[in-house]
């Protein structure tokens, strides 16, 4: 959703017809119910620009199954929501449902509402793991219908978790649920690592013993290599992490829950690229630059990438050269070629 807001109306577990092992949406939305049609209309009507200036907004139906609740009640929230996109207040409708409440007959009704974007919660493409978490669907009907939603034109876009009960090794897990999910050419992903939250059939297997959560730092080893594999094959990673508005944390019983988790992802992809230029590299004190805007993920969460270099013998100094793009890091020279050589921009 290149530069575009939404404007999101949560549903939380509507039209599931169970409950995942991870799942609590009203912890994680912090919303009880989803909203009427007339609550959806006033809120739009509120919140969206002037007719004909809403390119950059979409209305978003989220945190539940929503191509499975009650046609009558699906139909109604599209027909709330389709006037606005009709105006030019927002550009089109975005929703997120399961892989197995999609067929061309829903399809067809979406397309008729100018629903532009559906994301599938895919979560793991192995049936076994599926079948660990509840999820009631095979990764086949993943395929299908993740297919079925490019052949008609709307953008697509994936959720996968990482750290689900029932893998065995979850950097693996992550590496070769995110190459299926890839063969499908999303347009966009979204990675979430596995919370236990309380209330859910997660919570009771961590109080039993039988599933243990991931660590943050595991987390982010399983997580971030999968950002960079989603660039280099063109696919926009949209959200790692759950974001919390208070609700989440109050729910949170363990897992690797971090404020700013896609950050400590790219602190982590930082290190080892700094790692690589270093290669070979006698210890001592270094310059590194990386590109404008990348100085904090190079330097990490409370500068832990400069102290893990510092034990090995490396002082590192960080700045940034509009030369570079991206995660790249060019070692520089030392810090007393800097002192005679500095300048703003390299
Ligand atoms: S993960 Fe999706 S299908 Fe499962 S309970 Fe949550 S919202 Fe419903």
């Amino acid at each position: 959703m290149s530069g575009r807001h939404n404007l999101p109306f949560f549903i939380p577990h509507e039209g599931c017809p169970h409950r995942c092992s991870f799942c609590d949406q009203n912890a994680i939305s912090g919303a009880q119910r989803g909203p009427s049609p007339r609550e959806v209309a006033e809120r739009c009507d509120a919140l969206l620009p002037a007719p004909g200036a809403g390119g950059q907004f979409e209305i978003a139906f989220f945190g539940g199954s929503f191509t499975a609740i009650a046609r009558e009640q699906m139909v109604a929230l599209l027909e709330a929501a389709f006037p606005f996109v009709q105006a030019g207040r927002a550009a089109g409708i975005r929703i997120s449902t399961r892989p197995d409440a999609i067929d061309n007959e829903i399809l067809d009704l979406l397309a008729a509402y100018r629903v532009t974007a559906i994301e599938l919660g895919v979560q793991s493409m192995d049936d076994r793991v599926l079948a660990a978490n509840g999820r009631g669907h095979t990764a086949q009907q993943t395929r299908a219908a993740a297919a079925s939603i490019r052949a008609r034109g709307f953008s697509l876009g994936l959720q996968m978790m990482v750290g689900l009960p029932g893998e065995k090794d979850p950097v693996r897990a992550a590496a070769e649920n995110a190459a299926a999910l890839a063969a499908l050419c999303p347009d966009t992903m979204r990675i979430y690592p596995v919370l236990v939250l309380c209330n859910t059939p997660l919570e009771v297997m961590t109080r039993k013993g039988s599933y243990r959560p991931l660590t943050v730092e595991q987390a982010v080893r399983a997580s971030a290599p999968l950002l960079e594999y989603f660039e280099q094959k063109g696919i926009r990673v949209i959200r790692v992490g759950l974001q919390d508005d208070g609700a989440l944390r109050r729910h949170l019983i363990a897992g690797p829950y971090h404020p700013a988790f896609r950050q400590c992802c790219e602190s982590f992809l930082f290190r080892r690229r700094m790692g690589n230029v270093l290669q070979g590299v006698l210890p001592g004190d270094y310059r590194l630059l990386v590109a404008p805007g990348r100085i904090s993920d190079a330097v990490g969460q409370r500068r832990e990438n400069l102290r893990a270099f510092a034990q090995r013998g490396y002082r590192l100094t960080i700045t940034d050269s509009c030369a570079l793009t991206g995660r790249e890091v060019r070692l520089y020279g030392t810090r007393q070629r800097e002192e005679c050589e500095a300048t703003t921009c390299f």
